[in-house]
């Protein structure tokens, strides 16, 4: 080795990362584990005074070697004496035009490796952009630093995973080989050091459509580590994609980046690139307060509060000649209406195709129709860049159906009149758990209002109570706040119904939601919902929580 006799000529330079390998056996290691042939085209960035580049050239069919210190040039190939498989292209490796200079050559390779110890202080770009090169490099054996080689090869949810463990995980499979000590150099980094291995794969397990969108993606994702997922992104992507977004993958509200995998990412910016069409996820509702009063011009008033729950209907809105509701079972369909509703208001010629996906039981008191009904009118509203506001939209979703203009905002309210009017209480409720439960048989709204009397129910309840229970989080004073003034009418008119509340009612504080039949419980544990679930396998019994 012919390093020790340069070691009084050549100054290392630090601001071009000049550390030069003296270790003979992590030389060696370094060569043996890249597994060379003589079909092999070896790409070495930073080769130094050829501390590598020999036994590369030994074992390798041709070595192009990009080094940026001229100064050090003629001492490299001094080193290289007696080999002519090599070319030293003296540029910044970040400069160059590596595909060029790989045509340039006469040499034919089976396969390209990447090989070196890299200059540090640009490890990442390095490595990033060669992996962005159209070309087939196939494996990489290179020397780093320690933490950065910890990072590369990290596995989710560790203190190690982050952008540079997805952006190179996308790529290609990294694993370390082994550590190398400061001591191996001259002059010693300040830093420890590690040979990493990257197999590039031939067939990507997770595929982005966009990868330029993945890639900004995953940066803006962990632009602030302490941060949540959704606190980096929320500076970036509309708040309607990213709820979408956290909806469609069940995303917890504090997830953070290191906790998804590159799968996710992939996932979750393949469905926005898929996102030509709008989506919207209808939630349902539960009442906490339905307070009747008498009948006012042919319409009960209410004192109506209702908070969004995690159960959703999703529809998908595109653009078409005519309104269609793909798979339309019902003729008088709210949907349709609502569709009608806002494309005349638009004066809008042209029609759209909406695809629904019904997970909210019909005639159950979980308002499945009207959430449908609002979330067509948003669907469309952002499909047809109507920008209306959502008191406009609260307007047109009034025509609908008193609950309707509820779900435009979808927040805790007080909804007054005949339900219409959204009075919205701004108080931060934490989740609360429920588990609705709904016998078969359905009941319609206009029956039961049909069937209260205001003079039979008992009003002692007090509204002011409940929402201070919401407001200090205090569930026991909630649940002893919670009320339906449509539970008797509604119990009196289904059979089915009322033999399963008293039955629950003996056990559980059971409510009912709306004009019924669906129940609910308030934080049930999870044996009840267990034993609920096993024993009532015929009816919907559902988990969720509010929203
Ligand atoms: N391979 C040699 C060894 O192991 O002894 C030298 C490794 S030293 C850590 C990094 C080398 O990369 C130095 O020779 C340095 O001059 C070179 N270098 C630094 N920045 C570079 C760049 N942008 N493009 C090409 N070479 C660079």
């Amino acid at each position: 080795m012919q390093n020790r006799k340069f070691k009084e000529l050549v100054v290392p330079k630090k601001r071009f990362g000049q550390n030069f390998l003296k270790d003979n056996n992590v030389i060696n290691n370094i060569i043996d584990s890249a597994h060379l042939t003589k079909d092999t085209l070896v790409i070495e960035i930073g080769p130094g005074l050829g501390a590598i580049t020999r036994g590369l050239c030994m074992d390798a069919g041709f070595v192009l070697a990009y080094e940026i210190d001229y100064s050090i040039i003629p001492f490299l190939n001094e080193n290289l004496n007696g080999f002519n498989n090599y070319k030293i292209i003296n540029q910044d490796i970040l400069k160059s035009n590596i595909i060029q200079d790989i045509n340039d050559l006469d040499f034919k390779y089976k396969e390209i490796y990447v090989v070196a110890n890299l200059p540090y202080y640009i490890t990442t770009p390095i490595i990033l952009n060669l992996l962005e090169l159209n070309i087939n490099i196939k494996k990489y054996i290179v020397m780093i630093q320690l933490e950065v080689a910890d990072r590369i090869c990290g596995k989710p949810k560790t203190k190690d995973y982050n952008n540079l463990s997805i952006l190179i995980g996308y790529k290609a499979k990294a694993t370390k080989l082994f550590n190398v000590n400061r001591t191996s150099f001259y002059p010693a980094p300040h830093v420890d050091s590690a040979v990493i291995e990257l197999e590039v794969y031939e067939n990507m397990p997770n595929k982005a459509i966009n990868e330029k969108l993945f890639y900004s993606f995953i940066r803006h994702s962990f632009e602030t580590r302490r941060k949540t997922l959704f606190n980096n992104l929320i500076n970036y992507y509309d708040k309607e994609l990213l709820d979408n977004i956290y909806t469609e993958f069940k995303l917890k509200p504090n997830i953070r980046a290191e906790e998804l995998s590159i799968k996710d990412f992939v996932d979750i910016t393949n469905y926005m690139e898929n996102c030509g069409k709008i989506t919207i996820y209808a939630h349902s509702k539960i009442n906490l307060i339905l307070e009747v009063f008498d009948e006012k011009d042919g319409y009960h008033m209410v004192n109506n509060l209702m908070i969004p729950i995690t159960l959703y209907d999703k529809l998908e809105f595109e653009i078409s000649d005519d309104i269609i509701l793909e798979d339309n079972k019902i003729e008088d369909n709210i949907i349709i209406k609502a569709a009608k509703l806002i494309l005349d208001d638009a004066s809008i010629k042209t029609g759209v195709k909406i695809k629904l996906e019904k997970n909210i039981p019909v005639s159950a008191g979980l308002a499945g129709g009207s959430t449908d009904a609002a979330a067509t009118l948003k669907g469309i509203n952002i499909l047809y860049n109507l920008n209306y506001s959502n008191e406009k939209l609260k307007e047109l979703a009034s025509k609908l159906g008193s609950d309707v203009p509820f779900f435009i905002d979808e927040k805790l309210a007080m909804c007054t009149n005949r339900g219409e009017i959204v009075n919205h209480i701004d108080i931060k409720v934490k989740p609360i758990r429920l588990l609705l439960i709904k016998p078969n048989s359905g009941l319609s709204t206009k029956e039961v209002y049909q069937n209260y009397k205001y003079e039979q129910i008992d009003h002692k309840q007090n509204v002011d109570l409940t929402i201070e229970a919401l407001k200090n989080n205090d569930l026991n004073l909630l649940e002893e706040n919670i009320f339906n003034d449509l539970t008797k009418p509604a119990l009196s008119l289904n059979k089915e119904l009322n033999l399963l509340y008293r039955k629950l009612n003996k056990i559980y504080n059971i409510h009912l939601s709306g004009s019924g039949p669906t129940m609910f419980i308030m934080n049930p544990k999870d044996k009840d919902i267990k034993k609920l679930k096993e024993t009532y396998k015929d009816i919907f019994v559902y988990e969720c929580y509010t929203k």
